[in-house]
């Protein structure tokens, strides 16, 4: 980083104090940008950096709820509007109990970039809150989420900003979210939220599109090594929707995956994961995977409270949470013969393992390029809702493999044209930046 980018950067950090992950990611961007702000005086001119880091807009609220003893319950919810440069606001909503700003600000900054990717007509936003829906009921959940949309609304709409889900937030709650805003706005509004269910404005493919992505982006640049997903051994990280996805795409190709994991440790599985039964265990009974390897028996190994990454493998599919994979166990799968990474999960891989990857030859397609299809889908159900109408699984699909070789081929060329062939690091940020930059500067000083 040269040192215009590090006094922006220390800008940054002090008027954001205390916000790690915020700073993680603009770190990461900013590390790819020196020679695009070479290239392009005007950039600095109109200071267009330290305007992308400043949020358009960021909502702070309070959200108060009875859980089912009657007691009053009150929750913190955010909504950082990034960047709209390129469309309405765009980025899911997360409900975990380690919420809080600088996580919002940390998705939302990574969002802009990976919206640019897409191609699609979308800005950069996130939201979420400290709220953390494990081990509460339905009624729970809803009244949560009547809660939070009682004041989200106010500031979200289909040309304005258009919320989905994240960690914590599926079908069920964009369900209530979307039911609490119709019933506020009297407006059967689809275009506001998207992943919604498919009888009711949904697309078909947006709860896959994520995990099928990610395994779409690693086969593009497994490609470009001569390789396949065919025999590969691959370990998955989390047992969420985009992991469960991630798992399903990767055995559709070939691929052999080994283990999965949840928070509270992994299981390893020698002859395949069977990932009818992992749904089964997450999705239908919001249960634990330790019950994953209570139900397949002997031959199958539940390790508690350890790392995933202490497993084998030639493809790793980070899809769990931020900074999981750090630099003791990224030297240890290098020295074990991995192959490629793609993120499924939004910065899992910390720096320090980013670039022992990176060093080692390894193929790394980071988040905003790997996890993209998520948020393309989410455009192309916006598309739907746009037109009223609603696309077959197949055409969908086809649309999502088309954005992913897109995205791919895009870094690549990006990267190749900056001087760093396969560094799809730099290809993701400086081809993700480039186009918001300029649409910022055509709009003037905004
Ligand atoms: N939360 C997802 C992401 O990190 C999807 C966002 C969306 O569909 O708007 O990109």
């Amino acid at each position: 980083m040269d040192q215009h980018l590090s006094n922006i950067r220390d800008e940054v950090f002090r008027r954001n104090p205390g916000e790690a992950e915020f700073h993680q990611a603009v770190t990461e961007v900013f590390d790819s940008l020196a020679p695009v702000t070479k290239k392009h005086p005007e950039y600095a001119e109109a200071a267009i950096l330290s305007r992308m880091c400043e949020p358009e807009r960021q909502i702070i609220f309070r959200v108060p709820w009875t859980d089912d003893q009657g007691r009053v319950q009150i929750n913190r919810g955010f909504r950082v509007e990034f960047n709209s440069a390129l469309g309405p606001y765009k980025g899911g909503l997360r409900f975990h109990p380690s919420v809080y700003l600088g996580i919002i600000k940390f998705l939302g900054f990574e969002q802009i970039f990976k919206n640019s990717l897409t191609g699609m007509p979308i800005g950069g936003g996130k939201g979420g809150s400290d709220f953390d829906p494990r081990g509460k009921s339905d009624a729970e959940v809803m009244r949560f989420c009547q809660s939070f949309m009682t004041e989200l609304y106010r500031h979200i709409g289909e040309y304005t900003d258009v919320p989905a889900g994240d960690i914590g937030v599926g079908g069920r709650e964009i369900g209530y979210l979307f039911g609490q805003y119709k019933r506020i706005t009297n407006r059967y509004e689809s275009g506001v939220l998207t992943g919604k269910g498919v009888t009711w404005g949904g697309s078909l493919v947006r709860p896959e599109a994520t995990g099928y992505g990610a395994v779409l982006f690693a086969r593009e640049m497994l490609k470009t090594r001569g390789a396949s997903f065919e025999g590969q051994r691959v370990v998955v990280s989390g047992s969420g929707n985009v992991a469960i996805n991630a798992i399903a795409k990767a055995q559709s190709l070939g691929a052999h995956v080994v283990a999965a994991s949840d928070s509270s440790g992994y299981i390893v599985d020698e002859a395949g994961v069977d990932v009818d039964l992992l749904r089964e265990i997450k999705e239908v009974e919001r249960g634990r995977i330790s019950e994953y390897a209570e139900r397949r028996g002997s031959a199958v190994s539940y390790v508690a409270g350890g790392n995933v990454w202490d497993v084998d493998c030639t493809v790793a599919l980070p899809s769990a949470t931020q900074n999981e994979l750090d630099d003791v166990a990224a030297k240890r799968l290098v020295e074990r013969g991995l192959l490629a990474v793609a993120e499924g999960a939004n910065m899992p891989t910390t720096a320090a393992a980013t670039a022992i990857f990176q060093d080692a030859g390894v193929l790394f397609g980071p988040g905003k390029a790997a996890n993209a299809g998520g948020v393309a889908t989410s455009a192309l159900e916006m598309q739907q809702n746009a037109s009223r109408d609603s696309w077959s699984f197949e055409y969908t699909e086809q649309r999502l493999t088309d954005i992913m070789v897109g995205i791919h081929d895009r870094c690549a060329r990006t990267a190749e044209e900056y001087g760093l062939p396969g560094n799809y690091v730099a290809g993701a940020n400086i081809a993700g930046f480039v186009k918001v930059a300029d649409a910022m500067l055509a709009q003037g000083l905004i």
